[in-house]
């Protein structure tokens, strides 16, 4: 695989002209547990549906790039007193095995290996799991757990089909470095990228020029080519005053003050955020040859901040190339002039 990788995350009813022109060629899309009742039996409903979608997008000319099963995903609700509360679920049945216990790890080696037999073809790259260096995420599985299941399932994938491309990803957590080191350090590993995800001037301080130096910093720990599975900025929202923003580095969520604990340039609008991808595009171009690809986050603005399921919270409806409906914003038009820039 030698192009440039440039993809989205999108839902399945997305503008797949409009995302071509902007020069994607790539959509990321979650994998959900497969089996009913047993490895190798009964396929689930939800993982028959994904499948489905993802052979959509391969008639409509887009590559799929699959994140495999999340041990589990959280969301946040309010407790009697209105603070906001991560709850977390497993996404895998008891049969699986205790969360992060050696016969889990063994299920999710066995998992992925169905996997890349049964989407092979489909699917052409995977990211494994989702950034779990983040509780959100990893929910109570430990870091050394977390990587585990990482190198099981790159190992699943792998040994069933060597072509594949699989990955993981950090959210820049206090446990990234943790993963990073363990696993790229780790024999035998079957890891072909190291991949990162970052929201400097949304979730983190910082900007666009932040991520020149965040690429060169990987590849050279790692010694892989670097993915940036997710990247973007918010086009809406306001800041955290101090004390709000004391109260989130606390650990009470973002959801909680409907705001962002960072903030870049003139703010959270679309003409930032045009601005912002046109400079962070620059800064990949600078860095190429490091650099196997990228995907924005996301292809389209949503209705609900899925964090808290509330329409009236910014942090999970802006990040959109396109409106809810499609309609590009000025950012659209900063990534594909960038997209064209960039591939020359
Ligand atoms: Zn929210």
């Amino acid at each position: 695989m030698n192009d440039f990788v440039i993809g989205t995350s999108a839902f399945s009813d997305a503008h797949v002209e409009l995302m071509k022109e902007a020069g994607i060629g790539w959509v990321r899309q979650d994998f959900p547990f497969p089996f009913v009742d047993r490895v190798g039996g009964e396929l689930s409903t939800p993982y028959r549906k994904a499948r489905e979608v993802a052979q959509s997008w391969g008639a409509r000319g887009l590559n799929v790039m699959g994140v495999t099963p999340l041990p589990g995903s959280g969301g946040y609700k309010p407790d009697d007193a209105g603070r906001m509360v991560l709850h977390w679920h497993s996404a895998f049945p008891d049969w699986a095995g205790a969360l992060g216990s050696d016969a889990y790890l063994r299920t999710y080696r066995e998992v992925c290996a169905f996997l890349a037999g049964d989407l092979h073809g489909v699917v052409q790259m995977w990211q494994i799991a989702n950034e779990l260096d983040i509780e959100l995420f990893a929910g109570p599985l430990n870091p050394r757990q977390g990587a585990g299941l990482i190198l099981h399932g790159a190992q699943g994938l792998k040994n069933a089909d060597p072509s594949l491309m699989v990955g993981p990803n950090t959210a820049g957590g206090g446990a990234a470095y943790y993963l990073y080191g363990h696993l790229y350090a780790s024999p035998n590993n079957h890891l072909d990228y190291c991949g990162v995800d970052g929201y400097y001037g949304s979730w983190a301080a910082g900007g666009p020029e932040n991520w020149a130096p965040r690429i060169a910093e990987l590849f050279t720990l790692t010694q892989k080519p670097v993915l940036v599975n997710e990247w973007g900025f918010a086009s809406k929202g306001e800041v955290m005053n101090e004390d709000e923003l004391r109260q989130n580095r606390a650990g009470l969520s973002a959801c909680q003050f409907r705001k962002w604990p960072a903030t870049w340039d003139g703010g959270h609008t679309p003409e930032v955020q045009a601005e912002f991808v046109r400079r962070v595009i620059e800064g990949f171009a600078s860095q190429r040859e490091h650099l196997m690809g990228m995907f924005f986050y996301r292809w389209e603005d949503q209705e609900r901040c899925w964090q808290c399921g509330s329409p009236d919270c910014p942090l999970e409806i802006a990040w959109g190339l396109v409106s809810v409906d499609n309609t590009p914003k000025p950012a659209y038009h900063a990534f594909r002039d960038g997209v064209r820039r960039l591939m020359g």
